[in-house]
C-alpha cells in the first residue's frame, strides 16, 4: 500500500506490514508535547472516523510538519470525509518522520496512514527543479496538491480495510481512483491537486531507472498513474469547456487522443464505482 515509489526500489506491503510493528509505538510520554494534542478539527464525531496527529520530527522534517499543519492538508481531508461517510473504526493520519524511505503508507495492522515528513520535502524539491527548468506553478501549491491527493489514496486503502469494500482489480488503481474521485468533486483546487500529481508521478517517470523496472509491482508504473490522473481530469472536463481549457491535457505524449477518447467514459466508471461502493457508509450531509 505504498504511495509514491520514487526511483529507489520498492518496499513490498509485508515488508512494510513487519516494520510497523517494530515503530508502531507513536506519541510515548516522553514526546507527549512534541506530538500535541489530536487536531480538534479533524476529530471524528463518534468513536469512529479519521483524525490527524503529529509526531515530533527526527533528523529534520519541521519546516515540512508546519507546511501539514500550516496549511491543514490532513486535517481538511479528515473533514471531509468524516462528513461524509459513517466509519465505525478510527482511522488515524499521523505526520511524522519515516525510518528509511520516505513513502506514504496505510498500515492496517494499526489503522494509520503514516505521510513522512521526507516524502514532503522530496516532492517540493522536484517542484522546484522543475520550475527551473520552465515549468509553470508555485511548487508549494503543487506540492500541496500532491499531499492532499497522497492523503486520499491512503484513506482509500483504509476505507477498503474497515469498511470491507469488494472490488476487482488492482488496489493501487482503485486507489488512485478514489483520489481522482474526490479531488474532481472539488472544484478547480481539486483539479489543480490531481493536475499537480499527475505531473508529480511524470517526474518520477522521467527519473526512473528502467533497471529498476519491476513487472510484478502491485503498482502501476508511474506514467502510466500520470496519465491515468491527466485522463480523469479530461474526462471530468464538462464538454463544452474541453476544447478550450483541458486540451492542453492530451499531448500526445503523456495522454495521447486515443486514450483521451475514452477518458469521459472511464471517469464516468470510476464515479459510478466509488459511489456505489460508499452509498452504504454516507451520511445525508
Ligand atoms: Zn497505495
Amino acid at each position: 500500500m505504498l504511495h509514491h515509489a520514487g526511483a529507489g526500489p520498492r518496499i513490498p506491503a509485508t515488508v512494510w506490514r513487519a516494520r510497523a510493528l517494530v515503530v508502531a509505538g507513536v506519541c510515548t510520554a516522553a514526546l507527549a508535547t512534541a506530538c500535541g494534542p489530536r487536531s480538534q478539527a479533524a476529530a471524528p464525531p463518534t468513536g469512529g472516523g479519521l483524525s490527524v496527529s503529529y509526531q515530533a520530527p527526527r533528523g529534520g522534517g519541521a519546516d515540512e510538519r508546519d507546511f501539514l499543519r500550516e496549511r491543514r492538508l490532513p486535517e481538511k481531508v479528515a473533514e471531509d470525509l468524516n462528513r461524509s461517510l459513517r466509519l465505525p473504526e478510527r482511522i488515524e493520519i499521523v505526520g511524522r518522520s519515516c525510518k528509511k524511505d520516505d513513502t506514504p503508507e496505510y498500515d492496517p495492522e494499526t489503522g494509520r496512514i503514516a505521510l513522512c515528513y521526507g516524502f514532503i520535502g522530496e516532492v517540493r524539491s522536484m517542484f522546484e527543479a522543475d520550475r527551473s527548468s520552465g515549468a509553470e506553478g508555485d511548487a508549494d501549491e503543487r506540492t500541496a496538491g500532491v499531499i492532499t491527493e497522497t492523503l486520499y489514496h491512503e484513506a482509500a486503502h483504509a476505507l477498503i480495510d474497515k469498511l470491507d469494500l469488494p472490488f476487482t482489480g488492482r488496489e493501487e488503481d482503485v486507489a488512485d481512483q478514489f483520489a481522482a474521485y474526490r479531488l474532481l468533486g472539488q472544484g478547480e483546487p481539486g483539479r489543480a491537486a490531481l493536475l499537480a500529481a499527475a505531473d508529480n508521478y511524470a517526474l518520477y517517470a522521467r527519473d526512473a531507472d528502467p533497471a529498476d523496472a519491476d513487472p510484478s509491482d502491485e503498482h502501476a508504473p508511474d506514467a502510466v498513474r500520470s496519465a491515468g490522473y491527466r485522463c480523469y481530469l479530461y474526462g471530468s472536463a464538462p464538454r463544452h469547456k474541453r476544447a478550450a481549457e483541458y486540451r492542453a491535457l492530451v499531448d500526445g505524449k503523456r495522454l495521447t487522443k486515443e486514450r483521451a477518447a475514452l477518458c469521459q467514459g472511464e471517469y464516468d466508471d470510476l464515479r459510478r464505482g466509488w459511489r456505489q461502493l460508499l452509498a452504504p457508509h454516507m451520511t445525508d450531509r
